[in-house]
């Protein structure tokens, strides 16, 4: 075992290792709980005390030849999708020594299929932030500089993959979660459409935005998690029944007759030079290759970030209202009156950033308001549902930078909420108009920092996304 670089580690080689019984998951699960406890990046919440065992059934079915491609793989999955049995804090202190009492649909997807569930990563309070500093349990730090941010609000979960504590992850994605971390990482990650993955057992931030999805080192990895977590779900009704393809199946087959798109509105001011200059880059070469490269328009991009940012807080103000400190978590103390027992729990309970969500949120739909913030936020969603439908009868796949920067440093923006908001201004649409989004690493900047490409696709379209994303990733220029 002692040979094997985790770092390099993909599920093929992971399988490829199991069959020449180089080791054993038992093995590679212990390795990988090795580094996890020697980590200092602030990744993980807690550590499942069954990783092991679990890893030793699989190593049964490994040996008695029943084992498919995720068997003894072992994964970590963001504190905010519960594991029953398991810690599930949300990155919060209102659930602080909360413990899940049910498994989420998608993790119990992965079970079945064999995996080994690590532990749970560090997050941003509800998944809210851009950066992990919004975590009551504190910062995820870069593995690439310490001094800088891992980016958010999965933060545990792109460091786990970065920095070798786990080969594949979970997160969620209301915003940008999945995507940006991954790209302030290193590493890839995917939100799928709207519907794709159940979202039962994941805390809900905002229900109309959110979906888990994978995060890995490559691509195709991203393809093995979709294919065991994705489809319909009866206890989540906006979970689809449109049909699951075999994401690696077809996953190098015709791939120079995806259509890209290049959107002028994702290029414009505020980015980062490099950021901007390493992705053009890579449409060229793909230009060069023969893929078929258009210019095209979204014109109500402008208004995206500011859509967002009212109806993810008003769905926001009304899911977190399930925290009264009566049905979970922290309670209050005894003799409190009722409305008490709530100020004392809420107040202590949640950090500044909830707070302000909660409160912006409850605002924006209050009597007098709701008309002027909340529902035209609403129209201005459609038109923006609108904008990506009439682009993508033009073309397969578009193709854009992630964020507008590099990783930043701690604490550079973590007192100006507006500017923190600004780096989800290319991650936002996606979750608005509920199609999928890839992102993966092309590039450094001067500082060694990784820089990300994302690919958009229309709504269950993920396989044109893992196609070209794969070729993107194999390509050597
Ligand atoms: N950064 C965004 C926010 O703070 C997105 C969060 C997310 O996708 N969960 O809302």
């Amino acid at each position: 075992m002692s040979d094997i670089n985790l770092q390099k580690l993909d599920i093929d080689s992971i399988q490829a290792g199991f069959k020449s019984a180089k080791f054993s998951s038992a093995e590679l699960t212990q390795a990988y709980l090795d580094n996890i406890k020697a980590d200092d990046t602030n990744s993980f919440i807690s550590i499942n005390d069954n990783a092991l065992a679990e890893a030793k059934e699989a190593d049964k079915k490994i040996k008695s030849k029943k084992a498919g491609p995720l068997t003894g793989v072992p994964i970590a999955v963001k504190d905010i999708i519960l594991v029953e049995g398991q810690s599930a804090t949300g990155g919060s202190k209102i659930l602080k020594n909360y413990q899940a009492t049910y498994t989420a649909t998608a993790v119990a997807k992965l079970k079945e299929a064999g995996m080994v569930i690590l532990g749970k990563t560090n997050c941003d309070e509800f998944a809210m932030g851009s950066s992990n500093e919004n975590s009551h349990f504190g910062p995820v730090l870069n593995p690439y500089d310490k001094t800088r941010v891992s980016g958010g609000s999965s933060g545990g979960s792109a460091v786990a993959v970065a920095a070798a504590l786990a080969p594949v992850s979970l997160g969620t994605d209301t915003g940008g979660s999945i995507r940006q971390p991954a790209s302030f990482c290193g590493i890839t990650g995917l939100k799928p459409s709207y519907g794709r993955v159940s979202r039962y057992g994941s805390m809900a931030m905002a229900s109309s935005l959110d979906q888990i999805g994978p995060m890995a080192k490559t691509v195709k990895d991203l393809a093995y998690i979709l294919n065991a977590m994705a489809g319909f779900d009866k206890y989540d009704a906006t979970s689809s029944r449109d049909k699951v393809l075999d994401y690696i199946k077809d996953i190098d087959k015709d791939v120079q007759k995806i259509k890209i798109g290049v959107p002028a509105e994702y290029f414009g001011k505020g980015i980062n030079p490099e950021v901007k200059q390493a992705v053009e880059d890579k449409i060229k070469v793909l230009e060069k290759q023969g893929f078929e490269i258009k210019k095209v328009k979204l014109p109500y991009t402008d208004y995206a970030l500011a859509a967002y940012y009212l109806l993810m807080p008003a769905e926001v103000s009304s899911n977190l209202a399930r925290y009264d400190g009566i049905l979970y978590g922290m309670c209050g103390d005894k003799g409190l009156s009722l409305d008490d027992w709530y100020k004392t729990v809420r107040s202590d309970g949640f950090g500044a950033e909830t707070k302000r969500r909660i409160i912006l949120g409850t605002y924006i739909l209050s009597a007098g308001y709701y008309d002027a913030y909340y529902k035209q936020a609403q129209k201005i969603r459609t038109l923006i549902k609108n904008d990506f439908a009439a682009v993508f009868k033009e073309v397969d796949a578009l193709i854009t930078p992630v964020t507008p920067s590099t990783a930043f440093k701690i604490g550079e923006k973590s007192k100006d909420p507006l500017t923190m908001y600004l780096s989800d201004i290319f991650t936002v649409g996606a979750n608005i108009a509920g199609i999928c989004g890839l992102s993966l690493p092309i590039a450094k900047d001067k500082n060694g920092m990784p820089i990300g490409l994302q690919i958009l696709a229309k709504p269950f379209a993920e396989s044109t996304l893992f196609k070209l994303g794969n070729y993107i990733e194999k390509l050597k220029i």
